[in-house]
């Protein structure tokens, strides 16, 4: 059996809850959960904002543990080993796009928290592929929101081959800003944080940033016209993307990792005229996310954490859900 937490209903609180997840398929495995990061995804599920929660709900797709159990054929990791698994569960592995190491464009892949239960839990389940070893210098603590957080930003470095001579904006200093920040940093691009938070200005700067920008204050986006090669935009809210668009310099990218709620309004000519592009991502591959561990351990990145025990999941869907989480959080078991 495995102990988690689930809700019954929409936006409803999340209680104990236990499920029998049956005989251990061929190709899966089952993980002892130690952390479980906290995703806004996981909040906008839980309120069934996307139309495609089902209930008993139980959220959770930044996982770290070991593995406790391996399906029939799973031959690439050994009981205990250290892993960490993100929003996918599973993809079908021999689709055009699974076989060409973009996993995750696969059209029959599941989320970990779609029609399956997620990792606020002591055990969760997902299929081989997408259950990811921890290297060494990688610290299990602070590691779970890089498998689904930590990625989605990283991703559109690889993507669209960022330059380290890039200037690059990042719009939202939360959970996948933050490590957007330290990523682009590292990666060694001018890195512009955008941010309605004006004390987060310090930290953001501490973080990698080389300049902030307080969205809140009159003309601030106007000041940064024609300044950006890449803007990566983190937050789930509708803003002016026709101020944005014009802080991009020709050949610029506004790239949407955030799920924003309305449709995106722009104008074609500035995107005509200046060459410009939009474009959005889900994620990335097991093999990128492999890249991304590798990465943050050479350049010591670790994402900035608050921990709760598991127990106190919904205080800490709380603290997520009033803005105040420095700067992810994660669930420990
Ligand atoms: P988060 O920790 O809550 O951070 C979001 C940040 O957006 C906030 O910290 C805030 O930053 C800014 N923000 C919030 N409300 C805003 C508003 N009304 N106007 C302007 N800025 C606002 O959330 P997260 O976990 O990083 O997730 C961010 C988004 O990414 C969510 O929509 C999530 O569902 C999505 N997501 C997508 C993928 C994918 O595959 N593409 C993967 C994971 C998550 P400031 O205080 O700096 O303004
Ligand atoms: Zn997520």
């Amino acid at each position: 059996m495995i102990n988690a937490y689930a809700t019954q209903k929409p936006g409803g609180k999340l209680e104990p809850f236990t499920y029998d997840p049956g005989d251990l398929a061929p190709g899966d495995v089952e993980i002892d959960i130690q952390y479980c990061g906290l995703c806004h995804s996981d909040l906008s599920m839980l309120k069934n904002d996307w139309q495609i929660s089902e209930y008993p709900f139980v959220p959770g797709h930044e996982v770290v543990g070991t593995v406790a159990a391996k399906g029939h054929g799973v031959h690439h990791l050994e009981v205990g080993q250290p892993v960490g698994l993100g929003w996918f569960g599973a993809s079908c592995m021999t689709c055009e796009w699974c076989t060409a190491g973009h996993h995750n464009l696969c059209q029959n892949s599941q989320g970990l928290i779609v029609g399956r239960h997620g990792g606020f839990a002591d055990k969760v389940r997902a299929h081989a592929g997408w259950v990811i070893p921890l290297p060494a210098g990688v610290n299990p603590e602070s590691a779970g929101p890089l498998f689904c957080g930590g990625i989605t930003v990283f991703n559109p470095i690889v993507q669209f081959d960022v330059r380290p001579t890039d200037r690059v904006g990042v719009i939202g200093i939360g959970g996948l800003g933050h490590m957007a920040v330290k990523f682009l940093d590292a990666w060694g691009c001018h890195v512009s944080a955008f941010s309605t938070s004006s004390e987060k200005e310090e930290e953001a700067l501490s973080m990698g940033a080389d300049h902030f920008v307080n969205t809140r204050s009159d003309g601030a986006l106007e000041a940064v016209a024609n300044s950006f090669d890449l803007i990566l935009s983190t937050v789930n809210a509708d803003l002016d993307w026709r101020a944005y668009i014009n802080a991009l310099r020709p050949r610029g990218r506004l790239h949407f990792v955030g799920a924003v709620p309305g449709p995106v309004a722009f104008d074609l000519f500035p995107l005509l005229m200046g060459q410009k592009s939009i474009s959005a991502t889900p994620l990335g591959s097991p093999a990128t996310t492999a890249r991304m561990l590798q990465f943050s351990a050479r350049h010591g990145i670790e994402p900035v954490i608050e921990t709760f025990p598991m127990s106190r999941v919904n205080e800490a869907m709380e603290h997520l859900h009033s803005g105040k989480a420095r700067y992810r959080i994660v669930l420990k078991n």
